[in-house]
């Protein structure tokens, strides 16, 4: 049977047709944030997931990944590295570790792009990536190349929701995509 907590964080999901623009069915996890009970459930169920899986690191992906990693990193006992949008991390040069690597990769309209500091992540430690929502899992992907070109061994992508239309893309770049709801 089905974790009884998924009705309620699935319920806790907002969806807001025509945001950010026409045609777009907009899954707001804001709502959900409001409520402690349910924002703790989802948090949990990652916790559970992967608790005694040896990871090393979260990486999240800015900025909803934000809200959902650092809770699940240190519930297991695991360092938080944020991917971020381009030009926010500093290159700090007093080492190589300090150097920001980037992954360009494709919208629906035009490029986005993340990166990481490389010596975020030391080379074999599993990472976990999270986000809010997998569409296309073209964030994913970038994530996941990012994490790779650094050394990591990224174990596995968790998100709240997954749009059903991508299902078939659930595994990325032989990755697979942990998610707890379907978009309704
Ligand atoms: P994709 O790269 O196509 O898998 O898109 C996933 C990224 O875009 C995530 O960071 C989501 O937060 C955001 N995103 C894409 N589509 C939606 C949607 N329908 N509702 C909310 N966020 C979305």
């Amino acid at each position: 049977a089905a974790d009884p907590r998924l009705q309620a964080i699935s319920d806790a999901i907002r969806v807001v047709p025509h945001f950010p623009k026409p045609g777009i069915m907009f899954n707001d996890i804001t709502a959900l944030l409001l409520r402690p009970a349910v924002f703790k459930d989802a948090v949990d169920m990652f916790v559970e997931r992967y608790r005694g899986m040896r990871i090393a690191a979260v990486a999240g992906i800015e900025a909803r990944g934000f809200i959902f990693g650092p809770a699940i990193a240190l519930a297991i006992g695991a360092k938080f590295i944020p991917l971020r949008k381009p030009k926010k991390l500093p290159v700090a040069f007093t080492n190589l570790k300090g150097e920001v690597i980037s992954e360009t990769y494709i919208l629906e309209y035009g490029t986005d792009c993340l990166e990481m500091h490389v010596g975020a992540t030391e080379p074999g430690e599993r990472v976990v990536v999270v986000d809010d929502l997998v569409a296309t899992g073209g964030t994913l992907c970038a994530a996941i190349k990012l994490l790779e070109r650094a050394g990591a061994d990224v174990v596995e992508c968790a998100c709240l929701i997954g749009l059903p239309k991508y299902k078939n893309f659930y595994k990325l770049n032989g990755k697979p995509v942990y998610i707890l709801v379907e978009s309704r």
